[in-house]
C-alpha cells in the first residue's frame, strides 16, 4: 500500500474539484486499503472530512486518534446514537424516527448532536423519498430549533454517475436542487450540501456544491474506466498485490491443472504455484482469465482459482521458487492492475481491491516519508 499514492490522489481531487472540499470515504476498511491508514493519509493530503458507511467505523477512526469532520450513513433501527454524538461524529437521518433517535441521544449525552440529512434522488437506496422529505426536514428542522441537533449537512447519492451521459444523473441533480428549496422554506440553512461521488467529482462540475465524497479515486483507481484511465485522471493506484512462487515444476504437454482440469498444457512447459486463493479475496471467476505477473512476465492464472493456491503457466520461462509474482499494482513496471482484473472477471475495481485480505500481510510504504518526490 503506497500512502504517497493516497496523498498524491487527494491532492489532486482537491485541486480538481476546489473550492469545494473533499471528503475522502474510508468504509470497508478503506477499500482494503487499510482504514486507519488511509484515512491519515487523507488527512495529511488535506481531505476535509472523512465518510464511513457505518457508526462502528467512525468510532474506530476516533479511537485511532481522528478528531475531524466525520461523515457516518447507515443505521439500523435501534441504533445507539449516543457514543456517536459524544464522539462529534456526524450522522445521518433518512426518517423523522431516526432523527428523534438522534435527538433523544443528544439529550442523554448533553451534548449537541451533528446531524446530516440524507435525500433519496433516485438511486433507490437510503434516504428519504421525496414524499417523506417535507417531514424528515420539518422534524430536523424543530430539533435544531430546540438546540438539540446542529444540521451540518444535506445530501443524496447518485445511481449513474460511473455514466456520465446517462439522463438519471440530471434527473438527480435537479431532485436535489428541489430539496434543498424544500429545506430552506422550512427555515433549514444547512451549510454543506454533497452529492457527488468520485465519478461525478471528476465528471460533473455542476455536482459538486461545497464538498464531494470521494472513495475509489483517492486510492488511484479510475471511476470511469470506460472513458478514462486512472493515468489519464492524474491517479495513481495505491495498492499492489504480491506473492511469490511457492513451486516451480515441469511438466510435459497434456497436463491437467487445478481442479477439474479446465485447463491442459498444450506442450512441455513449466507451471508456477503462487500461494493465493480465493481465501485471500481473488475472485474464482478469475480462473484462467486474470493476468497475473510472474517474474517480470506477464502471464495469466491457469485453470481454476482453488481457496490458498493459483497455478500459472510460465512456459519456457526461468523460474524458481521464491520468484516474484504481483497480481495487480499500479503498472507503472509492466504488471497488471486491479482494473485489468476487473476486466477480466467481469466486475468493477472496487471489488477487486475491497475483497483482498485473508493471509495477504498488509505493508505500507510512503515515498514521500523518505523524501522521495515521485
Ligand atoms: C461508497 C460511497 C461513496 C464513495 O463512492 P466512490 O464511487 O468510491 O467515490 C460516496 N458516497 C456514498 C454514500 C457511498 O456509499
Amino acid at each position: 500500500m503506497d500512502l504517497a499514492a493516497i496523498r498524491a490522489n487527494v491532492a489532486e481531487l482537491r485541486r480538481r474539484v476546489a473550492p469545494a472540499e473533499v471528503m475522502v470515504v474510508v468504509k470497508a476498511d478503506g477499500y482494503g486499503h487499510g482504514m486507519v491508514e488511509a484515512a491519515r493519509a487523507a488527512r495529511d493530503a488535506g481531505a476535509a472530512w472523512l465518510g464511513v458507511a457505518v457508526l462502528e467505523e467512525a468510532l474506530a477512526l476516533r479511537s485511532a486518534g481522528d478528531t475531524g469532520p466525520l461523515l457516518s450513513w447507515l443505521t439500523v433501527p435501534g441504533e445507539d446514537f449516543r457514543p456517536a454524538v459524544a464522539a462529534d461524529i456526524d450522522v445521518t437521518a433518512y426518517t423523522v424516527p431516526e432523527v428523534e433517535a438522534v435527538t433523544e441521544a443528544a439529550e442523554l449525552v448533553g451534548r449537541v448532536a451533528r446531524l446530516q440529512l440524507k435525500v433519496d434522488t433516485g438511486l433507490g437506496r437510503g434516504g428519504a423519498t421525496g414524499s417523506e422529505w417535507p417531514d424528515v426536514v420539518a422534524a430536523a428542522a424543530k430539533a435544531q430549533d430546540a438546540g438539540s441537533v446542529e444540521v451540518t449537512g444535506i445530501w443524496s447519492h447518485f445511481a449513474c454517475a460511473d455514466e456520465p451521459d446517462h439522463p438519471a444523473n440530471d434527473r438527480q441533480e435537479q431532485a436535489f436542487r428541489a430539496a434543498l428549496d424544500v429545506a430552506e422554506q422550512a427555515g433549514l440553512h444547512a451549510r454543506l450540501r454533497h452529492l457527488a461521488n468520485s465519478a461525478a467529482a471528476l465528471t460533473r462540475p455542476s455536482s459538486h456544491f461545497e464538498l464531494v465524497r470521494c472513495g475509489l479515486a483517492a486510492y488511484g483507481l479510475s471511476p470511469v474506466p470506460q472513458l478514462r484511465t486512472s493515468a489519464d485522471l492524474g491517479l495513481r493506484p495505491a495498492m499492489t498485490a504480491r506473492s511469490s512462487v511457492a513451486i516451480a515444476k515441469r511438466v510435459p504437454a497434456g497436463s491437467g491443472v487445478s481442479y477439474g482440469h479446465t485447463y491442459v498444457t498444450d506442450r512441455e512447459t513449466t507451471l508456477a504455484v503462487v500461494p493465493v486463493g480465493y481465501g485471500e479475496g481473488l475472485l474464482r471467476s478469475a480462473s484462467s482469465v486474470a493476468p497475473v505477473q510472474v517474474a517480470g512476465t506477464k502471464r495469466r492464472v491457469s485453470g481454476r482459482v482453488c481457496m490458498d493456491q493459483i497455478v500459472v503457466d510460465v512456459g519456457d520461462d526461468e523460474v524458481s521458487a521464491g520468484d516474484d509474482v504481483v497480481l495487480f499494482g499500479p503498472g507503472s513496471t509492466g504488471e497488471p492492475t486491479a482494473e485489468d482484473w476487473a476486466q477480466a472477471c467481469g466486475t468493477i475495481s472496487y471489488e477487486i481491491v475491497t475483497r483482498l485480505g485473508g493471509r495477504f500481510v498488509r505493508s505500507y510504504v510512503d515515498a514521500g516519508a523518505r523524501g522521495d518526490a515521485r
